[in-house]
C-alpha cells in the first residue's frame, strides 16, 4: 500500500484532513492540481468552532495575528445606519473565542500548508486525480503528474478535499443534486474610505439586494460582497469599475484608492446524494455548497475533516472496526442538509424581488434583528448557529446517553461545553478545554471518584480528568448545567460520545465495543499494522 489516506485537493478541507492525519501518525499523501497555493482570499470569516480546533493544532496565535476581529455587525437600509448587532458578547461564556475572525482563505490555507511540514508532509502540486478503481482492500488511483504521464499508486483509503467540481465525486458516482441561483455575486478586496462604521461589519440593504463591508487588516482595507445589478449579470466582462455605481449608491459617499482582486461568481446549493461510496469519501465542497451567507462554507469543511480524521486513525491503525466510519456521513450529512436550508432560507429574503420581501429587507429587518438580538437568549442561540459551537450528533449512533440523565444537561452528540476549573484541589482555575487531549478520549468525572483507566478497556486512548469537590467549581459546573454526580466521554473531536450519573465500567465498556467499534484490548492487532499507536500522546 502506497499510503493510508490519500487526500485528493489542498484547499482548506483537504490541509486541515491532511493535518490532523498527520499529527495522528497516520501515513497520508496530499495532491492538488494547481501549481501552487491559491492566492485568493475567496471565504473569510472563521468562526469560533474553527478556532477551537485551530488552538488544538497550534495554529490559532498566528490565525489571531493575521486576522481581524470582526464580531460586530452593523445594519443599514437604503443608506441609512439602523442597528448594530453584537454577538461576541453573548459568546462569552461558550467558548475562548466569543468572536468572527475576518482572515482570508489564502491565510488560512497558508498557515494549514506551513503546519504540515511539523508531520513531514507536502503538498505534491500538479498532480491531478483522474481514475479511480475500488477494491474490497484497497483502492487504486490514477494520478496524472506535472510533465503530462500517469502514474497508479495505492490507498486504503481516499477522501475527496476536491472543491465543487469533485473529480472524486464523479468517479464513484455519487450525485450532487441542487440548483444555482439566479444571482451572480461579485467580490472585492478594495482599500477604501467611507461611511462604514470602523473594525466592524457593515451590511448594506436594499430593495434588491444587499452589499457587506468586511473589514480586513490594513488601513482602510474592506472586502465587498454583493450581487450583481441585473444589468450587469449576463455580461462576461464585468470589472469592478462597474459595480462601482450600484455600491455607492447603497453605501453613499466612498472613496476607492485600490482594488487587488474583483471576481464574480454564480452559486449554487447542492449536496451529494452520499458523503462516502465503500472506500471513498467526500469533505467540504465536495460533498455540500451553499450560499456564502453568514461565512459557513469553509468552516464546515474544516469540521468534517476533523469528524473524519480520528475516525480514520483508529481504523488505519486496526484499532478500530472499520464500521466506525459509517458515522462520517451519519453525524455530517444532516448537519450539511441543515446548513443548506437555512442558508437557503436568509439568502432568499435577502435576494428576493417580491416588493415585500424588499420592503422587509429596507424597513423592518434591520429593526427586528436589533430588537430580538437584545435579548440574551436569542443572542446565545444566534451565537451558537453561526460560530457552529452549537453543532452536535444527538442522533449518531456514537451518541449514548444513559438512563436517569437529567434533561437541559449537556448529552451525548453535544460538543462538550468549555469550562474553567480548579483541576487541583486549591490549584488555580484553568481551562478544561485546553487540557483535553484531542488525540485520545477524555473522560470527565464530576462528583465521584474514577475507577482506573485498566477498568475502562480504553487501553492508552485515554485520559482522565476528576473534577475536584470546590465551590468554585460547583458554580461553573452549575452554569453550564453538568449534573453533579456525573461523567462524560468525550470524543477526540470534542463531542460528547457517552454520559451518565453514575460512572458504569461495564457502560463505558459496552459503549467502547458496541458503538465505537474498538477492538478489545486483548484482541490481535490488525495484520497489517504498520507503526506504533496513532492516539498515544
Ligand atoms: C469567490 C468566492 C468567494 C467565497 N466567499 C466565501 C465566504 O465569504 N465565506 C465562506 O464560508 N465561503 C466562501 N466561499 C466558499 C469557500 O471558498 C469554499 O467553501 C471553500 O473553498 C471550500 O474548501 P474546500 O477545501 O472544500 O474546496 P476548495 O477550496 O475548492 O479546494 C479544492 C481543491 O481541490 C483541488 N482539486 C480539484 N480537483 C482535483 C483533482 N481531480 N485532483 C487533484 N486536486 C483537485 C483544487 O485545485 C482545489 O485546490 C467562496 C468561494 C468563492 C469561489
Amino acid at each position: 500500500m502506497d499510503t493510508h489516506v490519500l487526500v485528493v485537493g489542498a484547499g482548506p478541507t483537504g490541509l486541515m484532513l491532511a493535518n490532523q492525519l498527520g499529527r495522528r501518525g497516520v501515513r497520508a499523501m496530499i495532491i492538488d492540481r494547481h501549481a501552487g497555493p491559491s492566492l485568493q482570499t475567496r471565504a473569510i470569516g472563521v468562526q469560533a468552532r474553527t478556532m477551537e480546533i485551530y488552538s488544538k493544532l497550534g495554529l490559532v496565535d498566528r490565525a489571531l495575528e493575521l486576522g481581524k476581529d470582526g464580531s460586530g455587525a452593523n445594519l443599514w437600509a437604503e443608506g441609512r445606519w439602523m442597528a448594530r448587532v453584537l454577538l461576541g458578547e453573548a459568546g462569552r461564556d461558550l467558548t475562548p473565542f466569543p468572536f468572527v475572525l475576518i482572515l482570508g482563505q489564502d491565510d488560512n490555507e497558508r498557515i494549514m500548508g506551513d503546519k504540515l511540514r511539523d508531520w513531514g508532509l507536502s503538498v505534491q502540486w500538479n498532480t491531478e486525480l483522474v481514475a479511480l478503481d475500488q477494491q474490497p482492500g484497497h483502492v487504486t488511483a490514477t494520478l496524472e503528474q506535472p510533465d503530462g504521464t500517469t502514474r497508479k499508486i495505492t490507498a486504503a483509503w481516499v477522501a475527496g478535499c476536491d472543491g465543487a467540481r469533485s473529480a472524486v465525486r464523479d468517479l464513484t458516482g455519487i450525485m450532487f443534486p441542487g440548483a444555482p441561483y439566479e444571482h451572480v455575486f461579485f467580490v472585492a478586496d478594495t482599500v477604501v474610505t467611507g461611511k462604514m462604521v470602523p473594525d466592524q461589519i457593515n451590511i448594506y440593504l436594499w430593495r434588491n439586494g444587499f452589499h457587506l463591508f468586511f473589514p480586513f487588516r490594513g488601513e482602510d482595507h474592506w472586502r465587498i460582497v454583493g450581487i450583481l445589478p441585473p444589468a450587469l449579470r449576463d455580461r462576461k466582462d464585468v470589472t469592478f469599475e462597474d459595480v462601482i455605481p450600484s455600491v455607492r449608491r447603497e453605501a453613499g459617499e466612498l472613496n476607492f484608492t485600490a482594488c487587488s482582486w474583483f471576481s464574480t461568481y454564480r452559486i449554487h446549493h447542492r449536496s451529494a446524494s452520499r458523503f462516502r461510496d465503500r472506500r471513498c469519501f467526500l469533505l467540504g465542497d465536495a460533498a455540500h455548497i451553499h450560499s456564502p451567507v453568514g461565512a459557513q462554507g469553509m468552516n464546515t469543511g474544516l469540521q468534517d475533516a476533523y469528524n473524519l480524521a480520528w475516525k480514520l486513525a483508529l481504523v488505519t491503525e486496526g484499532r478500530a472496526d472499520a464500521a466506525l466510519l459509517d458515522s462520517y456521513e451519519e453525524e455530517r450529512m444532516p448537519v450539511a442538509r441543515r446548513l443548506l436550508n437555512t442558508t437557503d432560507r436568509v439568502f432568499r429574503l435577502l435576494v428576493s424581488h417580491n416588493p415585500l420581501a424588499g420592503m422587509l429587507r429596507t424597513k423592518i429587518l434591520a429593526r427586528i434583528a436589533e430588537f430580538a438580538l437584545r435579548r440574551a437568549a436569542i443572542q446565545r442561540a444566534a451565537f451558537r448557529v453561526v460560530s457552529q459551537t452549537g453543532i452536535r450528533y444527538r442522533e449518531s449512533p456514537l451518541s449514548k446517553t444513559l438512563e436517569g440523565f437529567p434533561g437541559g444537561a449537556p448529552r451525548a452528540g453535544d460538543r462538550f461545553p468549555w469550562l474553567r476549573l480548579k483541576l487541583q484541589t486549591n490549584g488555580p482555575v484553568e481551562d478544561l478545554y485546553q487540557k483535553l487531549d484531542d488525540k485520545r478520549f477524555n473522560l470527565v468525572v464530576v462528583g465521584q471518584p474514577s475507577p482506573s483507566g485498566d477498568a475502562l478497556d480504553l487501553d492508552d486512548l485515554l485520559d482522565i480528568h476528576v473534577i475536584p469537590a470546590d465551590p468554585a467549581n460547583q458554580a461553573e459546573l452549575a452554569r453550564a448545567r453538568i449534573p453533579q454526580p456525573s461523567f462524560y466521554l468525550v470524543r477526540p473531536d470534542g463531542h460528547v460520545g457517552l454520559c451518565g450519573v453514575r460512572l458504569d465500567a461495564g457502560a463505558v465498556a459496552r459503549y467502547v465495543s458496541e458503538s465505537l467499534r474498538l477492538e478489545p484490548r486483548s484482541a490481535p492487532r490488525s495484520p497489517n499494522r504498520e507503526r506504533a499507536p496513532v492516539m498515544a500522546s
